[in-house]
């Protein structure tokens, strides 16, 4: 197909689960393509199976996609609501010759619809190879029936499918931008039903009808279609249009190389979300899945992952997920982003676990900004900010028991913490030097380590063995909490 004019391509989601980990991937490639050249992306939620359909899951998939930064140009079209144009499709299929009643039961024959599911999972074990195989099973004896058999059939009035009409001979050619360009004989090609005898158009038809009507340019989706694919350039061509450009991505895989499924742990986008993964680091995680920029360049933002991206650099081999490559991504990010990207994130975490106040989105702004920054360089997930880093943000907090154990042990540390106490309150002017100065005073009056007075200290003021260097923690609560909360520790501390 030559392409005259901007690419459109599409996403088309199945409200049948979540937005899981493979779709969210190809969502992610074809957006990156439409970006990079200028194009248009479209969405289609391919809802037609009554029988799996979950309408109720569409809004969570539209909502991981903007998380994901992946906003549509067109759509959502619904195909459930197209139905029209499908039925219209298959008569005119059936008009010119390329399509014919079939009066079988549903799942009897090679083609029918309950041979689909089998097929696609069949795909997927040739998938890696780039093999197109279908199955091949007894043909439907409809295409072949007399006149008067077919009177007979319609005044039994049985219910009927419409079957496609695949050429016996010669071969159906298209061209895959990542496994080249494909050959199959046309004697592999089955009769497959475009519409049920329900009324309802199976997938091959609904994606055909739709792709020439959205005048889709290039079909980016999992290499389990592949095998489809040979179908659906027949139909193209039966319907009087040129298939598109095909490009069929790798599948993902799990650790132990089979398809990535929820033996693996999770796979809906929701649930990274939900586990306070950045998504500017999932997204990064999920390009690198299968697509390679050429080099060893592992972190794009937004605008060099669209100036990079390209359908030459998509793998034919299957990608492997990597959880803990994924955690590094996210660590990652949660270091590098620009601190004014970073805040919504921690605010949306702080209103979730309700440590969050209004002001640090106004007159306290910047002291809000100036605490993510100093505790971000030891955080991995954005909880970590309500968990380990809690006592900045909220009075209530808990000491570790296992840094309790470790720094509290010294019997004099009650007397020496309320010391403290008392110097920090008399500090006239509450800055990094006199806050260590202090510090260091009484640990030379008394003749100890100043290790051991900053290690408990920590543990009085944050609760937690490992947090920020000391006195930039405690310029970051002020004076008054640091004080009290060295006296609320007292009780809690050994006494000599
Ligand atoms: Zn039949």
């Amino acid at each position: 197909m030559t392409i005259s004019g901007k690419p459109r391509v599409r996403f088309a989601p199945s409200p049948t689960g979540y937005l899981h980990v493979g779709g969210a991937r190809t969502a992610l490639f074809n957006w990156l393509y439409a970006r990079r050249e200028g194009g248009v992306f479209i969405l289609r939620v391919e809802d037609t199976d009554a029988e799996r359909n979950r309408p109720e899951l569409v809004e969570g998939i539209l909502a991981s996609l903007k998380w994901l930064g992946l906003d549509w140009d067109e759509g959502p079209f619904f195909q459930s609501q197209r139905m029209e144009m499908y039925r219209a499709a298959a008569q005119r299929l059936l008009e010119s010759g390329h399509g014919y009643y079939c009066y079988c039961a549903a799942s009897s024959y090679a083609g029918a619809d309950a041979a689909q599911h089998e097929d696609a999972d069949a795909a997927t074990d040739h998938a890696a190879s780039g093999e197109v195989k279908q199955k091949r099973r007894a043909a439907c004896p409809c295409r072949n029936l007399t006149a008067e058999e077919r009177a007979e059939k319609e005044q039994q009035e049985l219910p009927k499918a419409i079957r496609f009409a695949a050429p016996h001979t010669g071969t159906t050619k298209f061209e895959d931008a990542v496994f080249g360009s494909r050959e199959v004989e046309n004697a592999e090609i089955e009769d497959f039903v475009l519409l049920r005898s329900n009324g309802a158009p199976t997938y091959q038809l609904g994606v055909v009808v739709d792709d020439i009507d959205m005048r889709i340019t290039h079909v980016m989706r999992g290499a389990d279609h592949l095998s489809n694919t040979p179908k659906q350039a027949l139909l193209y061509r039966a319907l009087g249009a040129e298939p598109p450009i095909f490009a069929h991505v790798p599948l993902i895989l799990g650790p132990d190389r089979t398809r990535l499924s929820k033996r693996h742990g999770a796979t809906s986008v929701e649930s990274y979300e939900v586990e306070g993964f950045l998504p500017e680091a999932f997204r990064n995680f999920l390009v690198l899945l299968g697509w390679s920029p050429g080099d060893d360049t592992e972190m794009f933002d937004t605008a060099a992952l669209i100036e990079k991206f390209s359908l030459s650099g998509v793998s034919r081999t299957n990608a492997v997920f990597d959880r803990a490559k994924l955690e590094w991504f996210n660590a990652q990010y949660l270091q590098k982003l620009p601190i004014d990207a970073l805040l919504p994130y921690i605010e949306k975490e702080l209103r979730r676990s309700g440590l969050w106040k209004e002001a640090w989105a106004s007159t306290q702004k910047e002291w809000f900004a100036h605490t993510v920054d100093l505790l971000r360089p030891r955080t991995r997930f954005l909880k970590d900010f309500s968990t380990w880093g809690r006592a900045f943000f909220a009075e209530d907090f808990e000491y570790e028991a296992a840094a309790k154990d470790k720094f509290w042990k010294d019997p004099r540390l009650g007397e020496l913490l309320g010391k403290l106490a008392d110097g920090y309150a008399g500090l006239a002017e509450w800055n990094h030097d006199n806050c260590e100065k202090v510090l260091r005073d009484l640990a030379a009056a008394e003749g100890l380590k100043a290790g051991l007075l900053i290690n408990a200290t920590r543990v009085a003021i944050v609760g937690v063995a490992v947090a920020p260097a000391l006195f930039e923690t405690m310029l970051a609560l002020g004076k008054d909490r640091v004080v009290s909360r060295l006296r609320r520790a007292l009780p809690e501390l050994p006494k000599a």
